[in-house]
């Protein structure tokens, strides 16, 4: 199946008399004849559903449905992009372990990886994701455990060389765990370009709505977990009946360890009714994606041609940094595009408080066409250079195409500028 059909169509296929829509399967608990049918499924889980902190019908359709999407074998649903990034990160590393990511990532995530993991014992080594294969490749120590990147950067809009940085973690026996939000697999597919692991926050495109936050892991089940130092994964999990999940479940070891483990003992794991809404956006995203990326190129051709701006940022853009990169990896550069006013801090607030249609919110890739200020919300904590370091300067606004009509979107911005 193609994109457009498998976003109809994978993770669900009704027999014969039942709902045409996945059902919403709205249950904490699962009912078994005996005791005996229990000791069955908890010898093995994958078998049978136990309970909703960790697996849900409905949810589990969605997860098939992403699966299929960016060409994994299984994913596993988190109640936020959030959770979605610590638990990729968990499952591979303990206290005394470290694992390396590029600088350009959401700074929701610089936050969660730099100081919260730090406190548990988990160091992140930060690094240019432009840098040359050998600088990236000598920021590994012994105990590195994973390498990871943002396909396209929120809100920098730096493309990531995924081939690059496979080929870097692949040299190291570590996976590369790719955060592919703001693409979405309609516009990338990072696994088909060696990534192991991918992660999205489902609350931007995927939801599309702006209805609830959710976050999703997708595993490739290409990693080599032998090849490497896992021994998480390699030797016998005694909360676990002392299975080893390699050797239990082959590719799957990675995703099923994820939710067995992970899952089981944090429980934040979508309701059902979130898994009934995130399909529901799930199902017109390609053809939301092809409409974002069609206008945002209006937009950003509109702001490169205008006097009143000081840069724009569009990997979309001919002239862009990324655009070669952009053309390697995506199949449109998203609805988002960044923009640095003249005036800095004060000339960005200004225009966006001038702003009519496009809203002044704390989402991006919403429906609706909205605008950040990153320096004063989402990235108000990092310090000078972190948010240099992120790709961000005082005077960025990042403004996100929704579906109005394109005239509409434009005659707003122009009234705005002016
Ligand atoms: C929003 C976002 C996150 C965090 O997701 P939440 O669902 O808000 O927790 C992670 N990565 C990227 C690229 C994001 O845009």
């Amino acid at each position: 199946m193609k994109d457009e059909t498998k976003c109809l169509h994978a993770g669900y296929t009704p027999k014969n008399a039942e709902p045409r829509v996945v059902p919403i399967v709205q249950s904490t608990t699962y009912y078994y004849d005996s005791a005996e049918d229990i000791g069955a499924v908890f010898d093995d889980p994958t078998k049978s559903l136990i309970y909703s902190r960790f697996e849900n019908p409905t949810v589990m359709a969605v997860e098939e449905k992403i699966a299929a999407l960016e060409g994994g074998i299984g994913a596993m649903c988190a109640s936020s992009g959030q959770m979605a990034s610590l638990l990729a990160v968990l499952n591979l590393c303990g206290a005394g372990d470290s694992f390396v990511s590029t600088s350009h990532i959401y700074g929701g995530t610089v936050n969660l990886f730099a100081s919260t993991l730090k406190k548990l014992g988990i160091e992140c080594i930060f690094v240019n994701g432009d840098a040359g294969e050998d600088e990236i490749a000598a920021a590994f120590k012994p105990g590195t455990k994973a390498l990871f990147g943002e396909t396209l950067a929120n809100p920098a809009l730096t493309v990531l060389d995924i081939e690059k940085m496979a080929k870097i973690a692949h040299a190291k026996n570590v996976p590369l765990i790719v955060d592919n939000t703001f693409p979405t697999p309609i516009l990338c597919k990072p696994i088909r370009y060696g990534a192991d692991i991918v992660v999205h926050s489902t609350s931007k495109y995927m939801d599309g709505h702006a209805l609830q936050v959710g976050g999703v892991i997708v595993d490739s089940g290409n990693f080599d977990w032998h090849g490497g130092d896992f021994p998480g994964l390699t030797s016998p999990d005694p909360t676990y009946h002392g299975i080893t999940y390699t050797e239990t479940y082959g590719k799957m070891a990675y995703i099923i360890k994820a939710r067995m483990q992970l899952m089981r003992d944090f429980g934040a794991y979508p309701s059902a009714h979130s898994g009934f809404l995130l399909n529901l956006g799930l199902e017109t995203l390609a053809l939301r994606m092809e409409r974002y990326c069609q206008s945002a190129l209006r937009v950003a051709e509109y702001f490169a041609a205008s006097d009143r701006i000081a840069s724009v940022s569009y990997p979309g853009l001919p002239g862009d940094r990324y655009h070669t990169l952009a053309q390697k990896y995506l199949k449109g550069a998203s609805g988002v595009v960044t923009v640095v006013l003249q005036g800095g801090r004060a000339g960005a607030i200004r225009f966006m408080d001038a702003l009519k249609l496009a809203g002044n919110q704390v989402h991006v890739a919403d429906i609706r066409t909205c605008v950040q200020h990153p320096a004063s919300s989402t990235h108000r904590q990092l310090t000078d250079s972190q948010l240099a370091a992120a790709g961000v300067d005082p005077g960025t606004v990042r403004f996100s195409v929704g579906l109005e009509h394109i005239d509409d979107i434009l005659e707003d911005i122009e009234q705005a500028l002016r």
